[in-house]
């Protein structure tokens, strides 16, 4: 049995800063290395949220700020003006330094008297005696919610004894106060340039969480305290930052976050974070990346076939084995193919004959006794002449292989006779190259064809599909949004080759018009981009929005 997963505790921290003359300054605290969680540590004010956040008493002190708008910032039902508070709170309780108002709404600040008055209260409070609100109510102080703006949402991986569901706040320093740790869960402080905190963490001077280096590295993007601020009030939703973890190509620990292409399918495939799952792929090595479902990455690494091309094994002694995409010619992966299979291979399907997914069918079906699935093989050279399916597939076609339900997709575009086959109890896709992870999909006329590829990954959208399972990388998940990415991106490139075509005045061709329509490109990928530019073209030749005569195109005016 697997532990239980630890449920995350809300949590809140406040990064105070201020300008200087070479960019802010965040104050940071280090922790005691006498606490469990994040000893020695150097980090920003925060802690748990605690019951006394949420009273009624203390959302009457809170300036400009309700419980519905807190709310309705961090994205949850009720109770978000606690963390504001909590935050606040925290940052009082760590370092002395309170964001409040006083009685003549005048923000507060601290003469030598008040601020010997506050650390009495801040003493009696640390030992419990009192609440924080009755140290605003002791000193006639308002909570200065109004003045920390939600900037960041991160929540511990799974597979860590403590989590917390952080809120990270940003907020001015207050002016007039001066900062004093508690000598207690912290021991020391320091102001400090968010890049020189990274620095002094990689020369090993300093310790700081995965999360901190993160935000530090967001926070030294902006030049003062009002960018900083106005950039975390902007009325958008924060990313959810739950990092993950597992195993690297050194064998050592790596943590990922959502937008490194191992991420998604660790959080599937080791959902109680214990770390094993690889953050890379190896060819001939089988990966369980569903129940009864393996993947096996051959050896065909390269410019278009990313880390190799992906086969996928389903099925059990019991059921057989049906085998997508058998892949490149190379007898090594099919002798891998036949010992990772967990039981007799039966099936083999086809999404598309491209020459790095179905020539291996020829072999493996002779050595199995296989039947083949698929759609036959359009007549151009770059396609797999030898692959001669038993059983012709059909859009919506469903397939009971391997012990799962498949059903065909239809999806042309990339190649005409391109398929996709969903598996409906996993809700797992297997798209061939419909869809791949980390680059765009080449369209590459005659058989390839732009306009239909726009229309077929529209088809995906009325799916129920959790996971992608690509002919190249990793398995993808939020489908939909993966999707909507690449129609925005492919219209993107349109606009991008229309404003090209503008500026001739004569017809140009391919050569001339590459260099201009891919000025973003690296020039060493103009000969691939010339095949996805001549794909546009042909769209916008078929919507009669360009003439095309001798091989040479002109913008319709
Ligand atoms: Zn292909």
């Amino acid at each position: 049995m697997n532990p239980p997963i630890v449920v995350p505790r809300p949590a809140a921290t406040v990064i105070l800063a201020r300008d200087t003359s070479d960019g802010i300054e965040v104050f940071m605290m280090q922790r005691t290395t006498e606490v469990a969680f994040a000893k020695g540590m150097h980090v920003f004010p925060g802690g748990g949220i605690d019951p006394t956040d949420h009273h009624e008493e203390i959302a009457s002190l809170c300036v400009g700020l309700t419980d519905d708008l807190a709310s309705n910032t961090l994205g949850i039902e009720k109770g978000g003006l606690a963390y504001w508070i909590a935050a606040i709170r925290e940052c009082f309780e760590e370092s002395g330094l309170l964001l409040g108002y006083r009685h003549d709404d005048e923000l507060v600040q601290l003469n030598e008297h008040e601020a010997l008055r506050l650390s009495d209260l801040r003493t009696a409070l640390a030992e419990n005696k009192i609440t924080f609100v009755d140290v605003l109510k002791a000193e006639q102080f308002r909570v200065a919610t109004d003045k920390i703006a939600y900037f960041s949402h991160w929540i511990t991986m799974p597979g860590r004894p403590k989590r917390y569901d952080t809120r990270f706040f940003v907020a001015q320093a207050p002016v007039g106060q001066i900062a004093k740790q508690d000598d207690y869960e912290t021991v020391g402080q320091r102001w400090v340039r968010p890049a020189d905190a990274i620095e002094k963490s990689r020369l090993g001077e300093i310790d700081l969480m995965f999360p901190t280096i993160k935000t530090l590295e967001s926070l030294s993007r902006f030049a003062t305290v009002q960018d900083l601020l106005d950039h975390a009030r902007e009325p958008k939703p924060k990313q959810l930052m739950t990092p993950r973890i597992g195993t690297g190509r050194n064998g050592q620990p790596e943590i990922l976050v959502a937008s490194d292409y191992a991420y998604a399918e660790i959080g599937k495939i080791d959902p109680q974070g214990a770390g094993t799952a690889k953050t890379y792929i190896e060819p001939g090595i089988p990966v369980e990346i569903a129940p009864n479902v393996l993947r096996l990455t051959a050896a065909n690494p390269g410019m278009m076939t990313g880390p190799g091309t992906n086969s996928y094994l389903i099925g059990t002694q019991e059921t057989g084995i049906a085998v997508i995409d058998p892949g490149p010619p190379l007898t090594e992966h099919i002798d891998a193919l036949i010992k990772a299979a967990r039981g007799p291979i039966k099936w083999i399907l086809c999404t598309h004959t491209h020459l790095d997914h179905s020539p291996a069918a020829l072999e493996l079906k002779a050595r199995t006794g296989a039947t083949l699935f698929g759609m036959p093989p359009p007549p151009y050279p770059n396609q797999d002449q030898t692959f001669v399916p038993d059983v012709i597939v059909t859009h919506h076609q469903r397939l009971r292989v391997g012990g799962a339900d498949l059903r065909v997709i239809h999806v042309p575009g990339h190649a005409s006779n391109q398929v996709c086959y969903l598996h409906e109890t996993e809700h797992l896709m297997f798209t061939g190259d419909h869809l791949m992870q980390g680059s765009t999909v080449v369209i590459s006329p005659p058989d390839g064809n732009m306009a239909t590829y726009l229309a077929s990954l529209r088809l995906l959208q009325e799916e129920q599909i959790d996971f992608l399972a690509p002919g190249h990388g990793f398995l993808m998940d939020k489908p939909k949004d993966a999707v909507d990415r690449v129609l925005i991106h492919r219209q993107d490139r349109e606009n991008k080759v229309v404003a090209a075509l503008k500026t001739f005045e004569q017809p140009v061709t391919l050569e001339e018009l590459v260099p201009v329509a891919y000025k973003d490109t690296a020039e060493k990928l103009h000969k691939v981009a010339m095949r996805s530019l001549f794909a546009h073209l042909q769209k916008l030749v078929e919507e009669q929005r360009v003439s095309y005569a001798n091989d040479r195109w002109l913008l319709k005016r």
